[in-house]
């Protein structure tokens, strides 16, 4: 359990964690509250103490401390394997409506009030004793995503609530949607254009990655947020049905122009695309029963290939299961030949030596990578 790791413990105690002046919260304190556990948990706590003071008492216990955001007031700290973001407490002043201004305070109940959901508004202290000022306990239990506030006012000042309001209804509400909060989003849908493409991007991967989303994409879709090709939705339907969660196979389902567009459109990091890109790659060779290329060219990819043939194919669950196990028995190696052993039978390097060493990764590919070295030079100097 995370609050019971030492360096969570150092943390606290450098930061009068046992008085309450600085708590957990968001993630870590909602989740482990429904006991869904998080292995790689980011923990977030906020403080009454100023940035620089929280560098300061880190830095007397021990904690090494970065100041990554601390126009915003956080910190970010580091000991043995845990990170954890300390922001200080904040509140919103006058707001024109659309910006709020955030000012330092030592309000809990103000700091609360300015995050997005009430299940995001729970804290708790080193002791675990839970901190809930806007009853988002209760919502959590109910699956209820509310909005802190009035929705529509928060939305605007913030239009990625919008994209935060869907992840958490699909991670925490089983795929229902507050009816309040989603006329504001469907009222807002229009207007979301000069939100940062990169944050959209970061929460729709991880919305992704949760093992229900394919009801929620639906409802986005239909507001304009999302422009899924039409047949890819059923397919994104029928992979999570199989029991897959994997982001990088969902985008590879998008096929790939939708992928092409997800890239500009969520400024998505040129390895996930290369990822996304192999595992549809090894799902068109499986597509066309070529097992041993895909698992040659694409390694583990391959097995993620395999869920999104099966996906876009509608395959029966056996056809899934045997083509899965036909996949795991194959002893997948690299090629025994090099463009050296060619070499050293008199080959010069060009393009006789590129074509070689297709007809050899041919041959090996076709014989479930059985051949010997021998019997492969035998085939280009018999
Ligand atoms: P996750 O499990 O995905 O990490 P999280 O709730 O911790 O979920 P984060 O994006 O890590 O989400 O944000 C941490 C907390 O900061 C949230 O729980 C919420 O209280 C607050 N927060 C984050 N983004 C916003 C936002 N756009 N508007 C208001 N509050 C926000
Ligand atoms: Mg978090």
């Amino acid at each position: 359990e995370w609050l019971a790791r030492p360096a969570v413990q150092a943390i606290f105690a450098a930061l009068d964690g046992r008085d309450g002046r600085t708590r957990a919260v968001g993630g870590v304190v909602r989740d482990s509250l429904i006991g869904r556990i998080r292995e790689h948990a980011d923990i977030d706590m906020a403080t009454e103490f100023l940035p620089v003071t929280v560098m300061q008492r880190a830095k007397a216990a021990g904690i090494a401390a970065y100041p990554t955001g601390i126009e915003h007031g956080t910190v970010t700290l580091r000991l043995d394997e845990t990170t954890v973001e300390v922001t200080t407490l904040r509140q919103d002043v006058v707001t024109d409506g659309r910006h709020a201004q955030v000012q330092f305070g030592t309000d809990w109940v103000a700091d609360a009030e300015r995050r997005d959901f009430t299940l995001n508004a729970l804290y708790c202290d080193a002791d675990g004793r839970l901190f809930d000022p806007l009853g988002g306990a209760g919502d959590l239990l109910n699956g209820r995503v509310r909005f802190i506030g009035d929705a529509a006012r928060r939305i605007a000042e913030d239009g990625l609530r919008v994209y935060r309001f869907f992840r958490f209804s699909a991670s925490h509400g089983g795929e229902q949607f507050d009816a309040e909060g989603l006329a504001a989003c469907r009222d807002a849908a229009d207007d979301l254009e000069h939100i940062s493409r990169e944050r959209i991007g970061s929460e729709m991967m991880r919305m992704l990655a949760l093992p229900k989303v394919g009801k929620t994409l639906g409802v986005m879709d239909k507001l304009g947020l999302l422009c899924i090709e039409p047949g890819a939705l059923p397919a994104l339907l029928r992979y999570e049905a199989m029991g897959g969660r994997s982001a990088i196979s969902r985008l590879a389902l998008l096929g790939r122009e939708g992928l092409e567009r997800r890239q500009a459109d969520w400024r998505l990091s040129k390895a996930v695309i290369t990822k996304a890109d192999r595992v549809a790659e090894a799902a068109r060779l499986l597509r066309n029963g070529d097992l041993g290329w895909a698992a040659y060219r694409f390694g583990e990819d391959a097995v993620e290939g395999l869920a999104v043939a099966a996906a876009e194919q509608d395959w029966p669950r056996e056809r899934l299961s045997e083509m899965a196990r036909d996949l795991g028995r194959l002893p997948v190696a690299p090629l025994p030949v090099n463009g050296a052993d060619l070499e050293n039978r008199g080959m010069k390097p060009g393009p006789e030596m590129g074509a070689a060493l297709a007809i050899l990764e041919r041959a090996w590919v076709e014989s479930d990578f059985s051949l010997t070295k021998d019997a492969l030079m035998e085939r280009i100097f018999h």
